[in-house]
């Protein structure tokens, strides 16, 4: 239910809906697609990444001089949790052949894919397995899987989407892997969406050229980890599931090799050793940091934990100056601030409207660009609408969806979105959802090869950790098609080089090289990290608190 003040803007939405619903149905754009300098304006003006103070220069380590997002710099410019005196490396308490740092959707297919190659694997994961972002998915996965598409047509899609700085080599592999990922899971028991004589049913989406997207309602991510979940836990001998237990730091060798990971167990606060002889990093992303302040779509554990642990050890970093605000995050009720609203509902047509009820961008521009749009239309134009805790947003007019395709399309295909508002009283069959954009994805990250190698050796990553796919802006639907490939591509690797390499004497002595290199460049913080879990006490509660100066463990 919308309050009151809401309802003058609501009615005129509903006044413009069937001159918007006549030029849908013609088949024509129901806006004008921006051009290139268009789009160039509008996101230097309006993109949250290209604000004076969104970036600045890191000042150790192997990205030293570049320019990154903010808050990732003052992440990386950091203490480690632990001090590497007081660990007996010469006993760890595991050992494997191949240590995967991470349970979301890349760790459980990389751990499949290396147990195929015969290794033994040790998954480590912060919550339990499979609460990620992974979990989370909803609209679905891209892959070329129609006769009028084909991975190059997608391939170029990949890459003008992120304008076109993505790795080729990488997005080869993403768009080429593709058809048989779905097949594969399909296989695994993944129920993709099919018409009545069984094609598969794909969606639109933002900066795509064909109906590329695939879906199991808007359960994708649930449908897909549930399949990859089950044959994990079918190989509890060969797969070891360390829930709770996050990786903190990498461990070296005395050769600068990779050698498994100093876990932390979140219950009893004791640490452990694994050695392992090759080791994924699958961490996902970094929503929950908050970036410029934005609202997150993100899990809590997605608090960049891979970047910083990889980065202490010496791996290099690619486009972390570059950050994916989906243009669709809730606004109303403040209860859901910030949650997904999927792409897919605006592939079936739902339109953006202003507080008068004009369109005012086309719905399917590359997110950055519909992001930068939806901003411009609050804060230029003061023609957001505004909410009575000082939020603004735009309406997302998805009644339309049923006019377009008839009654009942909304809740067949959307039925978590159903769901979600109905919770506050609002049927998004008859009203639209005030949105505005949220931090869903980390575009850059750890760089590898199209073997998920990184410059580091036995050290590799997959998904969301990883950066490259999806150069400065990532496409709708390439997130769950990249941790699918590169898991895939990681785990058949790792496991293969677990069987060649030769370890040396373990060591943390990286951690003390980055405190002397912190020390060097004038580095004063008492920030450590990975932080873990974001910390969401306000002060005035964590001073009432008797737990107030209570540590833990910690360093
Ligand atoms: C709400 C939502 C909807 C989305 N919808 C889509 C979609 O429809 N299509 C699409 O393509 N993409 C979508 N995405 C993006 C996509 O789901 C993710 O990018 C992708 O699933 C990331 O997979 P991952 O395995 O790399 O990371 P995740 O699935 O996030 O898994 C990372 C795992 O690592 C664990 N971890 C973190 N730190 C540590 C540590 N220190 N030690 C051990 N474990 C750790 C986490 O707890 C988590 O289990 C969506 C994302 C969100 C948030």
């Amino acid at each position: 239910m919308y309050p009151d003040y809401m309802q003058e803007s609501l009615k005129l939405v509903e006044r413009t809906r069937a001159d918007r619903l006549k030029i849908a149905k013609s088949g024509e754009k129901v806006f004008k697609p921006m051009t290139e300098k268009e789009r160039g304006e509008v996101l230097s003006k309006f993109h949250p990444d290209y604000k004076e103070d969104a970036r600045r220069e890191v000042r150790v380590g192997p990205n030293k001089g570049d320019k990154i997002t903010t808050e990732v710099a003052d992440l990386l410019e950091s203490h480690s949790r632990i001090d590497s005196s007081l660990f007996d490396l010469a006993n760890p308490a595991y050992e494997t052949d191949v240590l995967i740092i991470g349970g979301g959707g890349a760790g459980c297919e990389a751990a499949l894919f290396a147990r195929n190659e015969g290794a033994n694997v040790i998954i480590s994961t912060k919550l339990r397995l499979g609460d990620s972002n992974s979990m989370m998915s909803q609209g679905g996965m891209q892959a070329s899987v129609n006769p009028h598409d084909s991975p190059i047509i997608h391939y170029l899609d990949a890459m003008g989407g992120g304008h076109f700085d993505n790795k080729p080599d990488l997005v080869r592999a993403l768009v080429t892997d593709a058809p048989m990922i779905v097949t594969w899971l399909e296989e695994l028991g993944v129920m993709w969406d099919k018409g009545a004589d069984g094609h598969y049913v794909t969606k639109a989406g933002g900066g795509t050229s064909r109906r590329r997207m695939l879906s199991a309602r808007d359960y994708t991510g649930a449908t897909i980890m549930r399949v990859l979940m089950d044959e994990v836990k079918s190989y509890p001998d060969d797969i070891k599931v360390m829930e709770f237990a996050p990786c903190v730091e990498l461990i070296m060798d005395d050769k600068g090799q990779v050698a498994g990971g100093v876990l932390y167990d979140l219950d009893t606060e004791e640490y452990s050793l694994v050695k392992s002889k090759t080791t994924i990093i699958t961490t996902g992303g970094f929503g929950r940091l908050h970036i410029k302040g934005f609202p997150t779509t993100n899990h809590y554990g997605a608090t960049a934990d891979g970047i910083v642990i990889a980065y202490r050890a010496g791996a290099k970093l690619l486009y972390m100056d570059s950050v994916q605000y989906h243009p669709t995050g809730a606004v109303y009720p403040e209860q859901i601030l910030g949650f997904l609203v999927t792409e897919e509902v605006r592939g079936l047509g739902a339109q953006p409207v202003n507080k008068v009820g004009e369109l005012f961008v086309f719905p399917l521009e590359p997110r950055d660009i519909e992001a930068a749009a939806f901003i411009r239309e609050c804060l230029e134009r003061d023609k957001g609408i505004k909410t009575h805790t000082g939020r603004v947003g735009v309406w997302l007019d998805s009644p339309i969806i049923d006019m377009l395709h008839g009654d009942g399309t909304i809740k067949r295909n959307l039925p978590a979105m159903v769901r979600q508002f109905s919770r506050f009283g609002i049927d998004i069959t008859c009203e639209p959802m005030l949105i505005y954009p949220t931090l869903h994805y980390q575009n850059g990250g750890i760089e590898i090869n199209e073997r998920c190698e990184t410059n580091l050796s036995n050290l590799y990553v997959a998904g969301e950790a990883s950066g490259g796919v999806h150069g400065r802006n990532r496409l709708m639907g390439n997130s769950v098609l990249d941790y699918n490939v590169f898991g895939r591509r990681a785990g058949i690797n790792a496991g293969q080089r677990s069987k060649q390499v030769k370890l040396g004497k373990l060591t943390l002595n990286h951690i003390n090289r980055y405190e002397a290199e912190l020390k060097n460049a004038g580095i004063k913080t008492d920030r450590i990290s990975p932080i873990l879990l974001p910390d969401y006490t306000p002060k005035e509660v964590k001073d009432r608190q008797l737990t107030a100066h209570y540590e833990g463990t910690l360093r």
